[in-house]
C-alpha cells in the first residue's frame, strides 16, 4: 500500500520482457482461455449426447446478456444467424494451424467478419437463439473442422460432466499490478475468495512478489500496511488481503481492473 514506486517498476519491466519472449512455435496449439471474462467462473457441462459431443455448455446465475469473449486471438471468420435452429447466432474464429472455436445461441453480436480479436476481446452476449431451451453458451474447439476435447491452458476439460471453470482470460493483458507481502513473519493466507470467510487454498510467503490480476472488496482487515478491504487476486481462485501487500498504493492500483 505505501508507495515504492522503483520496485514496483522494475518489477512490471521484468514481467514485459517474459510476455516478449513467450510466443511458442507456429504450428503448436493456441493456448485456449475459458470463454469468459477474468475471474468469472462458470459451470461448464459436457455429455455424451452433445453435439458435437465434445462442445461444452457454460452457464451461470442469470447469464442472460453477459459478454463471451475470444478464448484465444485470431480472426473472426464467421458471424452467422441460423434463426431458430442449430446455433442460432454464432461466431467462428480461426486462430490458425487448423484450429477454430464456436460461440453459438448468442444473443448478440460484438464483432464481424474479419476482425482480429485477441485475448478478452468481447464477441457477442450471451443467448438463447436456435435450437436453444434455455440461455446458455455452447462452445466448440475444432480442429480442422472435426470437433475436439476442449482443453483449457492445456489441460484437457471434464469428460463427462459438469465442472466450475474459472477464467484467467486476458487476466495479465498488461493490466497487471505487483506487490510484495509482507507480513512480519509467518505466511500470508491465500482465500478461495475475497475475504476470511473463503476457503483457506494456502499461502504466500513473507516477502513473496505477487501478480495482482484484479482487485475487490471483501473483508476489512487490519495488516502490515493499515486497516483495509481491499482483496488482490493473484491467481484463479486466489486473494489475499492487501493489507499485507506492498503495492505503491493506498488504495486500489489505477492500472489494475477490479474483479
Ligand atoms: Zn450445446
Amino acid at each position: 500500500m505505501a508507495r515504492r514506486v522503483l520496485r514496483l517498476l522494475a518489477v512490471t519491466a521484468t514481467a514485459a520482457a517474459v510476455v516478449i519472449v513467450a510466443p511458442g512455435p507456429a504450428q503448436a496449439a493456441p493456448t485456449f482461455k475459458v470463454p469468459f471474462p477474468c475471474g468469472q467462473s462458470w459451470s461448464g457441462q459436457t455429455r455424451t449426447n452433445h453435439s458435437p459431443a465434445n462442445a461444452i455448455d457454460f452457464n451461470r446465475t442469470d447469464d442472460t446478456g453477459d459478454p463471451v469473449v475470444a478464448s484465444a486471438p485470431g480472426t473472426v471468420d464467421r458471424v452467422t444467424d441460423l434463426g431458430n435452429t442449430s446455433y442460432g447466432k454464432y461466431v467462428r474464429i480461426n486462430h490458425g494451424s487448423g484450429y477454430t472455436t464456436y460461440y453459438a445461441h448468442l444473443n448478440a453480436f460484438n464483432v464481424s467478419v474479419g476482425q482480429t480479436v485477441g485475448y478478452g476481446s468481447v464477441i457477442g452476449y450471451v443467448g438463447t437463439t436456435g435450437g436453444s431451451t434455455g440461455p446458455h453458451l455452447h462452445y466448440e474447439q475444432r480442429l480442422n473442422g472435426a470437433d475436439i476435447q476442449v482443453r483449457f491452458n492445456g489441460a484437457l476439460a471434464l469428460y463427462w460432466g459438469t465442472k466450475t471453470y474459472t477464467s484467467d482470460n486476458a487476466c495479465s493483458g498488461g493490466n497487471t499490478g505487483s506487490g510484495t507481502v509482507n507480513t512480519a513473519g509467518s505466511p500470508l493466507t491465500v482465500r478461495s475468495g475475497p475475504g476470511t470467510g473463503y476457503a483457506s487454498v494456502g499461502t504466500v510467503a513473507d516477502g513473496a512478489t505477487v501478480t495482482i490480476y484484479c482487485q475487490t472488496t471483501g473483508t476489512t482487515v487490519t495488516g502490515t500496511y493499515g486497516t483495509s478491504n481491499i482483496w488482490d487476486r493473484i491467481g484463479t481462485g486466489r486473494f489475499v488481503s492487501d493489507a499485507y501487500v506492498y503495492t505503491g498504493y493506498d488504495g486500489f492500483i489505477p492500472s489494475v481492473p477490479r474483479c
